[in-house]
């Protein structure tokens, strides 16, 4: 047999189209072409191929004219993962090893020159496509990423350590059982741990006012701006808000762990629980939103599903900021580079921090600001309308005074507020089929159920405060919220003066 094809698949974004690996053998001049990657990748893939194979002690087919294609061809294929099912293909079209025994199965794989099997981005995102296929096949990769892609569950997925570990298993000749070699195995898909106990709201005194603004935001599904001077406890509440949202289930922690396999940052320590991105302020938008070719997520896609924390909000440059507001509003980010086109969802929640201004002390009662009201203005400016618009809560964080802090007694512990929220959240699940935050025009009404008293309250409110109707409606899906929380399926004035609070914080800024 002279031509051999081997199955495996490309990444584009968290898609793992199928990639047949044909290899033909020909008598003629010898030479080894590869059509289908590019021009760079062409010639490292061929030295590694040829090396692995030579080094462990295979015959390269060096006498014939070899032509390898990667179909189909207009897929992009970046990295190494095909010099695994190329040098298979080259064996296998040299009868070194079963040609027949490859159907059904895959592979993905970098190959070192000595033969060694080196782990590939994105194990995880090729694991769910085999999901999606009628036919179910079996994957092999190096170990390190199978691992990660046998997390997927009804895959069949081994691991190996070297080329002649996969090389043992479809030799010509059966080599029985007792070849097993611990370079092969099959992984077993692990069953979910129990989500690890992170940092606790327990820990943080006093507070009761961002406290209660987490809450709900944990239960709304709300963005939230804590604003406050240095040393607060912002960043300490901010850390804290993943363990107060509810448990991820198995299809959300793994579109969540397929991001993070993609950007090659997934742990199986990070199983099932909720992310907190927290990028510097210094980050470019393509850090933030994600880019590159080929493209890649950028922290709001690692924050899928969890939070992305913002710290020194203003401090961000604008353009990284305004690239947020498109995935706030939709959940996902279209990102498109040349030939190129990636989408990744990126439905986080958005914990955004800053000082009142510039100094950090304005409002405070310990130190003296020492800013112009222009300067403080300007400081406040550098957030767009309508990307504040976009946060339905904003909260101060005052500074505690110390001997307030030492008497304080400890905090609620985060596991009772998860529980709060979490019925707030199937309160308004089996209500809407949504979370609050994302309820849009009509639907607002519809849900809403508000009460006369509190229709009025609001009117005055928004009147005084000189609110547009969008800045309205978003301080009444907060109260549906507040609602929520208190299992009250109506909206009262109470829960309705709540929400007017949480738009209060900023001077000069009436949204
Ligand atoms: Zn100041």
């Amino acid at each position: 047999m002279s031509l051999a094809l081997v199955q495996s698949r490309a990444l584009m974004g968290l898609q793992a189209p199928a990639v047949t690996v044909e290899v033909h053998l020909a008598n003629g001049l010898p030479s080894f072409t590869l059509v289908g990657l590019a021009e760079v990748e062409v010639k490292e893939a061929r030295e590694r191929v040829r090396s692995a194979l030579q080094n462990a002690g295979l015959e390269f087919p060096s006498n014939k004219k070899i032509t390898v294609n990667l179909a189909p061809a207009d897929l992009p294929k970046d990295s190494g993962r095909f010099d695994l099912p190329i040098a298979l293909g080259l064996l296998a079209a040299s009868g070194q090893i079963n040609a027949a025994r490859l159907a059904g199965w895959e592979f993905s794989g970098e190959l070192s020159l000595s033969g060694q099997l080196r782990p590939v981005r994105g194990a995880l995102a090729t694991a769910l496509a085999l999901r999606t296929q009628e036919q179910p096949a079996r994957m092999v990769l190096p170990l390190g990423s199978a691992e990660e892609a046998a997390l997927v569950p009804g895959t069949e997925i081994y691991g190996a350590r070297h080329l002649l570990d996969v090389v043992r298993q479809f030799l010509p000749v059966d080599p029985g059982p007792d070849t097993q070699a611990d370079g092969w195995q099959r992984l077993q898909s692990t069953p979910p741990p129990m989500p690890a106990s992170g940092p606790d709201l327990a820990d943080v005194k006093g507070q009761a006012a961002p406290k209660r603004a987490l809450e709900i935001a944990a239960a709304g599904g709300h963005g939230l701006l804590l604003v406050g001077p240095p040393g607060s406890g912002k960043s300490m509440l901010a850390q804290r808000f993943a363990g107060l949202l509810p448990p991820m289930d198995v299809e959300q922690a793994l579109e969540s762990a397929a991001i993070a396999s993609l950007a090659g940052r997934f742990t199986p320590a990070q199983w099932m629980q909720r992310a907190t991105a927290s990028p510097h302020h210094t980050s470019s938008a393509v850090a933030l939103v994600g880019g590159g070719s080929p493209p890649r997520p950028g922290e709001i896609s690692l924050a899928h599903e969890g939070v992305l924390y913002l710290d020194e909000f203003p401090e961000f440059a604008r353009s990284a900021l305004e690239a947020l507001r498109e995935p706030l509003e939709t959940g996902r980010i279209t990102i498109a580079r040349a030939a190129q086109r990636a989408e990744f969802p990126a439905r986080f929640q958005l914990i955004a921090a800053m000082n009142p201004c510039p100094c950090g002390f304005a409002g405070s009662t310990q130190r003296a600001c020492r800013c112009t009201p222009d300067q403080v203005a300007r400081y406040q400016g550098k957030l767009s309308g309508p990307l504040l618009d976009r946060i339905d809560l904003h909260v101060e964080v005052p500074a505690l005074p110390p001997q307030e802090l030492l008497h304080a007694p400890p905090g609620e512990a985060s596991h009772a507020v998860r529980a709060r929220v979490a019925a707030a959240r199937e309160r308004a699940l089996a209500r809407q089929g949504k979370p609050n935050h994302a309820l849009q025009g009509q639907e607002i009404d519809t849900h809403l159920a508000l009460q006369d008293a509190a229709a009025q309250f609001l009117q005055t409110a928004a009147t005084r405060l000189g609110w547009s109707a969008r800045s309205t409606h978003r301080a009444l899906k907060v109260a549906r919220t507040i609602a929520d929380l208190a299992g009250s399926d109506m909206v009262g004035t109470a829960h309705v003066a709540e929400a007017v609070q949480y738009r209060r914080v900023l001077r000069g800024t009436s949204l």
